[in-house]
């Protein structure tokens, strides 16, 4: 049996049902009324007392489908009035979307670490493992993208700035000026935030391009980047497009001559083990300059489950490979990382650089995890991990 860490982040949240919801609603969550202003969505949860009075002219109100005074709510106000389940909860400075159908898409959580942007469902490879397999058509149209991505940063407090924020896709840089004038955006509203931009590296290859990607984000930028293996064709498999690797490491070059700083990611599976030490002996020779290095845990899910069969390995069975490589990299004085591996699948020489990689809204742990010392440490597991989709053949709880 599995559950979630915590219930607070879900970044979609379904209606119970819907009253005068006839249009799509965006705003900044507000639980005090002292703090009102026109963008606000007033949240109420089961034990909260509402002021019906107060709430007439609100632009909207979520409510938990256990509040005392639903039934007043619904009788005495004309505005848009999403019910959900009494688990659900929103925080001040959330900035929220009701769909028509009062589905609620959380696009800023002000208490995570995990807030990303995602700019697009399309991209230029193909991966065999891609968790989110790319889309032909783009649904977001550019124009859109950015005024949306600017009304998100301008309704965030100033004071919820957050360290990091993430761009994702799809392939960013398929928005192509679009991502640029996006960066400079976020980069002069929030000068303190670096933008962690997720890229395949191929589009950064031009350099007129990466240079204009460096000044939007005032050098406020981490690029991380994938490499799958110190063999161009087997990258190119990997990621089902010839040409890519030559593309990818033009694009790392062309980051260190503009002093971005990258992150390699490495997805461990069937078709990179084999190879691991090689790329660590590669990127030790070749890319030393990089910022840092992340060894990867596989998520289960699109293209991943699609292809098990020739994909998954049980971490069990390439720990020692893992250990192998990352002291490889060590001794090169390269800063590396394991990311969404659960504490109990590795050795325990690389236990200290285990990263609690998995974000918020996806992590979960089996029940076993519960009685476990180092439980707080751990990554756990993505929520699509499951008996038939299983991680590893083993759990094992520290004591
Ligand atoms: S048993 Fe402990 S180390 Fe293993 S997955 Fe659960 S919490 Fe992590």
């Amino acid at each position: 049996m599995m559950f979630f860490e915590n219930d607070d982040n879900a970044v979609f949240v379904n209606p119970v049902e819907t009253i005068n919801l006839e249009d799509i609603v965006f705003g900044r969550v507000s639980r005090d009324f002292k703090k009102y202003d026109e963008e606000s969505i007033y949240f109420f949860n089961t034990s909260d007392y509402i002021d019906v009075i107060a709430c007439k002219n609100i632009k909207a109100l979520v409510i938990s489908q256990e509040n005392a005074q639903l039934r007043l709510v619904k009788n005495a106000l004309n505005i848009p009035v999403v019910v959900v389940e009494p688990k659900t909860s929103f925080f001040e400075g959330d900035i929220i979307t009701i769909n028509k159908n009062g589905r609620i898409h959380k696009n800023f959580r002000v208490r995570s670490k995990n807030n990303a942007f995602l700019v697009t469902e399309t991209c230029n490879n193909f991966c065999i493992m891609c968790p989110q397999p790319p889309k032909k058509n783009d649904a977001f149209q550019f124009s859109d993208l950015e005024s949306r991505v600017s009304s998100i940063i301008g309704n965030i407090d100033p004071v919820d700035f957050p360290e990091t924020l993430c761009i994702t896709g799809g392939e960013p840089t398929m928005l192509k000026d679009s991502l640029i004038r996006i960066i400079d955006n976020i980069s002069s509203a929030m000068p303190g935030t670096i933008i962690h931009l997720l890229s395949n590296g191929r589009t950064l290859s031009y350099p007129a391009y990466a240079h204009d990607i460096a000044k939007a984000s005032r050098r406020r930028i981490l690029i991380a980047i994938p490499i799958f293996s110190h063999v161009s064709n087997i990258h190119d498999y990997i990621v089902q497009c010839q040409g890519a690797f030559d593309q990818t490491i033009a694009g790392i070059y062309e980051c260190y001559k503009n002093s971005i700083p990258v992150e390699l990611r490495v997805v461990l599976h069937k078709q990179t083990i084999p190879y691991l030490i090689d790329l660590a002996e590669f990127i030790s020779r070749n890319l030393f300059f990089v910022k840092h290095v992340a060894l990867m845990g596989m998520e289960n899910m699109g293209f991943a489950k699609l292809n098990r069969d020739d994909l998954y390995m049980d971490p069990l069975d390439y720990k020692d490979t893992l250990s192998e490589a990352i002291s490889l990299l060590k001794s090169h004085a390269i800063d590396v990382t394991i990311y969404n591996l659960p504490l109990c699948t590795v050795n325990n020489d690389v236990m200290d650089i285990c990263e609690k990689s998995i974000s918020d809204f996806k992590q979960v742990y089996f029940e076993q995890c519960k009685s476990c010392s180092k439980f707080e440490e751990c990554s756990g597991f993505f929520s699509s991990t499951t008996e038939k989709f299983s991680l590893t053949r083993r759990i094992t709880p520290f004591h």
